[in-house]
């Protein structure tokens, strides 16, 4: 089924537009990656998505217009948003950062901990406390709380220590394997991107400019469009 459903979206930074036609479907249970070089409009997708940025376009989750919706309710209608530079609350603890995201169903305290075993070591611990890569854990772990059923995760390796980040990559596989949640993945590593993607999409200057499955993205297209 359907999940994410955007068509044609176009969104602008004041006169400036940053993107001209965006489409991209999503199904639940599926790992979507969203790529492109620098600049072609990846996070901006994401902001359209989270109603962070206005835009114009389809813009369908499960049924229902996004673009009737403010911000704050985007969340509740589950989306959940692991953001670019991650954002948890410095001078709460871990489990007081997992506690304040929590909505009901099946993510909880607990298994948030199975998936993070350092954060339920940390679980005490000033969310400042911690190194970079647990924060990035908590920051996705505070997303998982929410109980989403779009995951989206805006370069959440980026700047770790190589062995955080295949726990990061080992969780998401696992997420992958025994969740049906649909995850929309933008990363600078593409070898673990392709790893565990089923599709992907591709934008350059702001549009979707290739999209199918991952297996099919051949070395010439991410020459073209990657830039490797
Ligand atoms: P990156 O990997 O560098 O984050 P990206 O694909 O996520 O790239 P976006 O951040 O979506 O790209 O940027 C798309 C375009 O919008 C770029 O031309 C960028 O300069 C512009 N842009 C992004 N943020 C703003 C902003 N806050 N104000 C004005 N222009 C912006």
């Amino acid at each position: 089924m359907t999940l994410l459903r955007i068509e044609n979206l176009s969104a602008s930074y004041g006169v400036s537009q940053a993107l001209f036609g965006v489409d991209l479907q999503m199904r639940q249970g599926e790992v979507t990656a969203l790529m492109g070089r620098n600049g072609m409009g990846k996070t901006t997708t994401v902001k359209a998505i989270c109603r962070t940025i206005r835009s114009e376009g389809t813009l369908v989750l499960d049924g229902q217009d996004l673009h009737v919706l403010a911000s704050h309710k985007v969340a509740r209608k589950g989306v959940g948003l692991v953001p670019e530079g991650r954002r948890c609350f410095a001078d709460l603890t871990v489990r007081e950062n997992l506690i304040a995201a929590a909505r009901p169903g099946d993510w909880t305290l607990r298994r948030v901990t199975e998936l993070f075993p350092r954060l339920g070591e940390r679980q005490g611990q000033r969310a400042a406390s911690l190194s970079g890569g647990e924060q990035q854990m908590l920051a996705i772990g505070r997303a998982l709380m929410t109980n989403p059923r779009l995951l989206i995760l805006d370069e959440a390796t980026e700047g770790l220590a190589p062995i955080v980040r295949q726990e990061i990559w080992a969780a998401l596989h696992r997420l992958k394997q025994e969740t049906n949640v649909a995850i929309l993945l933008i990363d600078k590593s593409l070898k673990e991107l392709a790893g565990v993607s089923d599709k992907a999409v591709i934008l350059e200057r702001g549009r979707t400019v290739w999209s199918g499955v991952m297996a099919d993205v051949t070395q010439d297209i991410s020459e073209r469009y990657v830039g490797v």
